[in-house]
């Protein structure tokens, strides 16, 4: 564990990316190989005026779509229903449960809504700072991304939980605070992206490594800070 933290000293260059990506580590994180190029350094004091609203769901849609990432209603397009057809005839389950689940997939979000009629403004906004965030993974990451998202279990554990730090960074904005992590949190994570009992300490890790990095005055994420900057129209 200190070689590692050491060795990434070396290869991170900024300073405060690498004293919070070693509290990551001391949180219980350690195995990603691409994660150090994800973190940001991003002060969150500007942060604190987003207000809940349609204008700035919409400035976050704009956002992300002029970064060149496509949104689109799962329903409607044909390419994200065989796909899902596909994952229901491998792993069981159904076309429709598949569709409904907000999905990153070749730097396309997929939502269950019509993007510009989401049916609830705060969990939209939640859902595209994830999937926005896994999209920033992908690119860290390269092509190896969705295989390794698919077959480590411990590397889901940690994209998801990075991804839900994007949420927490919005809430922040948004509320000036987030809840304090519960254990049981984690084990419901871990369950539900099917990462096994092993990787509740990642999901722990990373979320709380996430506070740690908020309570300093930064975003802990880079798809979390480019989505309250959107909304923020900064
Ligand atoms: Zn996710």
């Amino acid at each position: 564990m200190r070689l590692l933290v050491f060795l990434l000293l070396l290869s991170c260059g900024e300073t405060n990316r690498c004293r919070v990506i070693e509290s990551r580590l001391e949180g219980g994180y350690g195995l990603q190989t691409g994660w150090c190029r994800l973190y940001t350094v991003v002060p969150h004091g500007v942060a604190r005026s987003v207000s809940l609203n349609r204008d700035a769901l919409a400035r976050v849609v704009a956002g992300i779509r002029a970064d060149g990432v496509p949104i689109v209603n799962a329903f409607s397009d044909a390419e994200s229903r065989r796909r899902a057809e596909r994952l229901a005839e491998a792993y069981g389950g159904t076309v429709m449960s598949w569709l409904s689940v907000p999905q990153m997939v070749g730097e396309t979000i997929y939502v269950p809504w019509e993007p510009g009629n989401e049916p609830d403004t705060l969990s939209a906004l939640l859902t595209y700072a994830h999937e926005y965030q896994h999209v920033l993974q992908d690119r860290a990451e390269g092509p190896e991304f969705g295989m390794v998202y698919g077959l480590d279990l411990m590397s889901r554990a940690w994209f998801e939980a990075d991804a839900s730090n994007a949420e927490r960074d919005v809430i922040f904005a948004l509320y000036g605070e987030t809840s304090a992590v519960k254990d049981d949190w984690a084990s419901t994570l871990a369950a539900g992206y099917a990462t096994g009992p092993a990787s509740v300490s990642v999901f722990l890790g990373v979320l709380r490594a996430g506070d740690v990095v908020r309570d300093r005055g930064y975003f802990s994420t880079l798809g979390g800070s480019r989505v309250v900057g959107w909304a923020n129209d900064v």
